[in-house]
């Protein structure tokens, strides 16, 4: 069964993003073939539905219950609508916002301490693929310091900063090579992101070791994400 995720990023507003998630739930409570994550903005937060196969999660927030970090959010924030699922370590985080992996690894360490369930972002930039495998397997690694991979609520996403947003996916050979390398540390599910849309999904989430796929642009239409889910469920 794999896992389907999107993550709006700055898309959708409130309204948008209720009326999205009502006719994805519509949709999953008679289709139960995906375990599926959406990850809209936080101004979208709220008690949707709950069903077993959808999880409403947190593009980012602060590791702290309440403070004083002006623009961030808190636990109590995602408490109130019982969210309990956070995307760590986003490539636009790490690269636009400029966050370390010493401050991604406290957030970690907090969210799992949580209970939370963590989508765990990695990947390189261009230069460290031009390198080659060994470079991009090596880069990766520094993206797992002081992550514990064995949590039990852990799913990795490998997701080239190359690839995120820019139309170009990776390749199915560099997928599968890294995937396949990652695989051999990490018994966590493996998700694929990077332009992942309705004509690649199927052949990316066919591969082994891909458990799935984040998907940012291609999913923000929801009957396309429906398409997405619909057409990865024999896999
Ligand atoms: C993402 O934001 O995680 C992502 C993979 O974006 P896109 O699908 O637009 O490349």
């Amino acid at each position: 069964m794999p896992i389907i995720a999107a993550n709006f990023k700055t898309n959708h507003t409130r309204k948008s993003s209720a009326k999205y998630i009502s006719l994805l739930s519509q949709y999953l409570r008679t289709n139960s073939t995906a375990r599926v994550y959406v990850f809209p903005s936080y101004t979208a937060l709220d008690e949707y539905e709950h069903l077993a196969n959808l999880h409403i999660g947190a593009q980012n927030a602060y590791p702290t219950q309440t403070g004083s970090i002006t623009g961030e959010i808190g636990a109590v924030h995602l408490e109130e609508f019982n969210i309990k699922t956070i995307l760590i370590g986003h490539s636009e985080r790490r690269h636009v916002l400029g966050e370390k992996q010493e401050h991604i690894a406290q957030k970690f360490e907090y969210f799992k301490n949580l209970g939370y369930k963590i989508i765990y972002c990695i990947g390189e930039p261009l230069e460290v693929k031009e390198q080659g495998l060994e470079a991009t397997l090596d880069y990766l690694n520094t993206q797992f310091e002081n992550i514990d991979l064995n949590y039990e609520h852990l799913i990795v996403a490998y997701e080239p900063v190359w690839a995120i947003g820019t139309g170009k996916s990776a390749t199915i050979e560099d997928i599968q090579a890294v995937h396949d390398a990652i695989k051999q540390t990490i018994k966590q599910p493996l998700l694929y992101g990077g332009s992942v849309n309705l004509g690649n999904i199927e052949k990316i989430c066919a591969l082994n070791n891909v458990d799935g796929a984040l998907i940012g642009s291609a999913s923000l239409e929801v009957e396309d994400f429906i398409k997405m889910i619909e057409n990865t469920k024999e896999l």
